[in-house]
């Protein structure tokens, strides 16, 4: 199913494929698939105001300022549209763990890190100064 949903990705030009490490193909957001931010975080917002009882599941911040970002991007301490590459998206309080996967995207998606960051050098950054708790 996923292999099949990234053809369509590719072949509708949301997803480029391209290179990767160890002979693998990875995949890239192209400008058209970044263009889908505005629409995807609406959907979040909406998701969270009628799913989220305790609040969204995750919080975008200027990766310059730690400002919150607002529903269109906006920092709310600078002023500044952020671009994808300058956002940070973390947990909010409405974020919870499913139950005690530790794959790399679990692992991955549970912590802040900035966005179009590939899971793999988020895992490299962090690895051996942190601990999963068990
Ligand atoms: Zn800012």
């Amino acid at each position: 199913v996923l292999a099949s949903r990234l053809r369509t990705l590719v072949a509708e030009g949301v997803l480029a494929r391209v290179p990767g490490d160890a002979g693998h193909d990875e995949y890239e957001l192209t400008a058209k698939g970044l263009a889908v931010r505005s629409v995807l975080r609406e959907l979040m917002a909406w998701g969270d105001e009628y799913y989220s009882p305790r609040g969204p599941r995750r919080v975008f911040l200027h990766a310059a300022d730690d400002g919150a970002l607002d529903h269109l991007g906006r920092c709310e301490s600078c002023g500044e549209t952020v671009a994808a590459a300058d956002t940070i998206i973390a947990p909010g309080p409405g974020f919870e763990a499913r139950g005690r996967r530790t794959d790399l995207v679990t692992t991955a998606v549970g912590r802040p890190h900035r966005l179009l960051e590939p899971v793999r050098d988020q895992v490299a950054s962090t690895a051996g100064r942190e601990q999963a708790p068990d």
